[in-house]
């Protein structure tokens, strides 16, 4: 075992880690560095092992990411929170490591075995249901996750898991973001024939929300609007993501897939308008995409396209027309932070509690419209027993 220039740890299958833990196969490989499923020979169980970068600045996000995690492990002795657990941390040869449950694949590669069809609304409701139970307990603790992506949460089923070939001798994959692993799942594999259990897992990335250490988080197609704009952030950057997930499951592609931080704001401006100039007025970073007028710098992408901001509805990017799960996605694309809704909110909503929806007041029309057919339907039933 030698480090590569990453300061990876290069290593093969049946590898010792210590004399504990025997190397499986790579689970994945991120910018913190490689997790590799293990079996531990002294609980005689398969885990899996984040191995660490041996970088300075690595390490020390590491530190962060085994306290937040022993604290959230701790805060979940009945594992009703929907966050991966850590067993056991320690050092070895200079890295930084620790274990976990092992877990099944994630949400980027299981959409990708669906072929980015995208899920069921019944599943997608599911999946925020158990999202919410560990961000409504990161959001009792002040703990802000900083990045929610499909990438970061797993099945809990592992026996899904079959990612790399059994002959591989080493990992050495190329180290893209969104890597190819998932080959090996079933082609036949539809995600809407089975139920599943979720774990939101990497806090590799997460901080006390009084103890911010970086200004600019988050992955850029799930990254909110306040971190764009250079604004000040807090919990609820994570209901922001969490919106951006819960559209991509349902659809099986990134709501906002911005090529570019300029490009990522003009996704959200399409759907969502311009922004209140409040926010322009406080944000840091506003003149980078705004002139002095508050007009947005036009823009073009790499397929030569311009976004207009306010030309697409939610609705229309969807493809749906669920009243319930619009609204409850509309209160998570808050453009103000504070307005934004919280996981306790959330969970509260008639998208999540399955009561029936009634949009507020300021839909008028619309709401007077639904309680005219709720009416017409309940004046039908009586009738349609004698029509036979
Ligand atoms: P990074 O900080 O580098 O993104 P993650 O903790 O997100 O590291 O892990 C990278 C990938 O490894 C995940 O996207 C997932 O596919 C896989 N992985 C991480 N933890 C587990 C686990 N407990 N069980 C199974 N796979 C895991
Ligand atoms: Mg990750």
């Amino acid at each position: 075992g030698f480090d590569d220039s990453r300061g990876d740890l290069y290593l093969t299958r049946h590898d010792h880690v210590g004399y504990r833990y025997e190397i499986l196969s790579l689970l994945g490989k991120g910018s913190f560095g490689q997790v590799v499923k293990c079996y531990d020979h002294k609980t005689k169980a398969n885990i899996a092992l984040k191995i660490i970068r041996n970088k300075k600045r690595f390490e020390k996000q590491g530190v962060v990411e085994v306290n937040v995690l022993n604290k959230l492990t701790q805060e979940d002795p009945n594992e009703e929170y929907n966050l991966v657990h850590v067993l056991d941390h320690f050092y070895f040869r200079g890295h930084l490591c620790f274990s976990f449950e092992l877990l099944g694949t994630n949400l980027y590669e299981w959409l990708k075995a669906g072929g980015f069809t995208g899920v069921h609304l019944g599943v997608v409701k599911r999946f925020a249901t158990q999202m919410l139970q560990c961000l409504n307990l990161l959001h009792s603790l002040k703990i802000i996750h900083c990045d929610l992506k499909p990438e970061n949460v797993l099945l809990k089923d592992s026996r899904i898991l079959k990612p790399l070939s059994a002959d591989a001798n080493t990992y050495h994959s190329n180290s893209s973001s969104r890597s190819t692993f998932s080959s090996k799942i079933p082609p036949d594999f539809n995600p809407n024939n089975h139920i599943y259990d979720i774990k939101v897992i990497d806090f590799g990335s997460s901080c006390y929300e009084d103890e911010r250490l970086y200004t600019y988080v988050q992955s850029r197609f799930y990254r909110s609007p306040e971190i764009i704009l250079g604004l000040p952030y807090s919990m609820s950057i994570d209901m922001w993501s969490f919106g951006c997930v819960l559209a991509e499951l349902f659809t099986g592609y990134p709501i906002f897939p911005g090529e570019n931080e300029n490009e990522q704001l003009a996704c959200i401006m399409e759907i969502k308008g311009l922004p209140p100039s409040s926010l322009l007025a406080t944000g840091s970073r506003t003149r980078t995409f705004f002139d002095s007028n508050n007009t947005p710098r036009s823009i073009t992408n790499s397929k030569g396209k311009k976004r207009r901001p306010g030309s697409k509805t939610l609705s229309g990017v969807l493809r749906s027309t669920d009243m319930a799960f619009l609204d409850f996605l509309d209160k998570c694309f808050s453009w103000n932070p504070e307005q934004r809704i919280t996981p306790k909110e959330a969970l509260e909503h008639p998208f999540i509690t399955g009561q029936r929806f009634i949009p507020e007041s300021s839909d008028n029309i619309l709401r007077k419209a639904i309680q005219k057919q709720s009416q017409l339907e309940s004046e039908k039933k009586p009738l349609s027993g004698s029509s036979t």
